[in-house]
């Protein structure tokens, strides 16, 4: 017997249709190539995502084509974000640190049929243009310069196609598990491999990203992603604000702690989220400024491990919980996050704190597990270390274009981590199996 309930997709496009039918007026803040810092709101993002969706229409771009960003953290990524994935297309954010080798390889693997770059990139693409075989279209996300006209044959200006794009664009009806975005991981040896991200896996993702334990932003948080938007999608950032209508801060290509204290400081950002340098970048800026940052309450740390003398510092200096998570590419990104439980409130403060170092507890939604060399299960006691798997509704299946296959026999996906988890669920990363390093949260071989 069926159950007797409505059936509607989880697709992105219905959290931006949320964003724009209850929180219209929600503010988008963006820090933009140039410097200047631009003001609209979910209603407008909407507005233009539906422009561009329509577009690319008209450009001949089809169902389930990629096309690709190479940009910062802005206002017009996160139009793409909702515009490409809505509008029935495949949103692949390339990360800009790659190696032009590596670069040209994701764009082909993927066979990105568009290319939305910011200026800062148009040297760089002037330079890969007649290698990048797929691309039909490079788009300059901003208006029309002479020099990136010069720069790129054939190139097409962002604001000049949405100028006589239709603003009341109907979205194709999509299934849920139809893809909706790419991202490449290099975090293992060997070319980078493409996850390929579902509707359905990205809305479940944002919902239980956003439970109290984790993430718990609200209508009322101002939220800062300096987590770049071709990481991981902004760990879920820009898709939980949509649904939520919380205020978004994009703070574009300067991200100095000098930089991140000024934006926080005049946009009132509640939560902020980014890798472990980046808050080092800030804790000296802070202290060089004098600035107490008073509108900020959370910062979420993840990427690498966090130092612990961070979260004393946040806390001691300016009244700001750090909180440690984990993740990866594989997982959408979020699998463990770090709040403590109810029996742990009254325990002395030094050892709250040993237990906030570590990398937390997984939400609803994803399950882990240790396993031995010999394959054997390995006990949750703190103390012993397994091969850290993974399973959930946002993790990975198989690579993009691999045949075979990504999992365990029994359905697992083997992080390449080396953990203990102890008796009450915290994880602690220990070791990685994988022989890659990260550095500013990025892998280098
Ligand atoms: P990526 O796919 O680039 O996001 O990288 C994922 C990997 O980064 C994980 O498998 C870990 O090796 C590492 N990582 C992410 N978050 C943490 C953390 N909080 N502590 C230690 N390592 C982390």
């Amino acid at each position: 017997m069926l159950g007797m309930m409505m059936n509607s997709p989880l697709t992105i496009r219905s959290l931006i249709d949320h964003g724009e039918r209850w929180h219209g007026q929600g503010e988008v803040v963006s820090v933009e190539t140039d410097g200047s810092v631009s003001r609209s709101t979910w209603a407008e993002i909407a507005m233009n995502a539906r422009r561009l969706a329509s577009a690319l229409k008209q450009l001949g771009v089809n169902e389930f084509d990629r096309c690709a960003t190479i940009a910062w953290n802005n206002r017009r990524h996160v139009e793409i974000y909702f515009g490409v994935s809505a509008g029935g297309m495949v949103c692949h954010t390339i990360n800009p640190r790659l190696s032009p080798e590596q670069l040209l390889y994701v764009a082909k693997d993927a066979q990105d049929r568009v290319l939305f770059i910011d200026t800062t990139f148009v040297p760089l693409i002037a330079k890969l243009r007649p290698h990048l075989e797929t691309v039909e279209h490079v788009v300059i996300m901003g208006p029309r310069t002479q020099d990136a006209a010069t720069a790129i044959d054939n190139v097409l200006f962002y604001d000049e196609l949405l100028e006589t794009a239709d603003p009341g664009y109907s979205y194709p009806e999509l299934a849920e598990d139809c893809a909706s975005s790419l991202c490449y991981t290099s975090g293992t040896t060997g070319n980078p491999k493409g996850v390929l991200y579902s509707h359905r896996s990205t809305v479940l993702h944002a919902m239980a990203a956003n439970q109290p334990d984790w993430l718990g932003l609200s209508a009322r948080d101002t939220v800062m992603p300096v987590v770049p938007m071709f990481h991981v999608n902004a760990w879920g950032v820009p898709y939980i604000a949509a649904s939520i209508g919380a205020k978004l801060v994009l703070p574009g290509m300067n991200l100095d702690g000098a930089s991140l204290v000024r934006l926080i400081d005049s946009e009132k950002v509640s939560v902020a989220l980014g890798v472990p340098t980046i808050w080092m970048g800030l804790l000296a800026a802070l202290q060089e400024s004098g600035s107490k940052v008073p509108s900020l309450r959370r910062t979420i740390v993840g990427g690498t491990a966090l130092p612990p003398s961070m979260i004393e510092t946040f806390k001691s200096k300016y009244d700001v919980d750090a909180v440690h998570a984990w993740g990866m590419t594989e997982m959408s990104p979020l699998g463990t996050m770090n709040q403590l439980l109810q029996r742990h409130e009254n325990l002395p403060e030094d050892e709250q704190l040993k237990l906030r170092f570590t990398q937390g507890r997984p939400p609803y939604g994803v399950d882990l597990r240790l396993v031995g060399s010999e394959g054997e299960g390995v006990d949750h006691d703190g103390i012993a270390t397994g091969d850290l798997q993974v399973r959930g509704h946002w993790v990975v299946q198989q690579y993009f274009g691999i045949e075979t296959p990504t999992l365990t026999e029994d359905g697992w996906f083997d992080t390449g981590d080396i953990a203990s988890i102890d008796t009450d669920g915290f994880l602690n990363i220990r070791d990685r199996s994988k022989d890659i390093i990260k550095s500013g949260g990025e892998w280098i071989s």
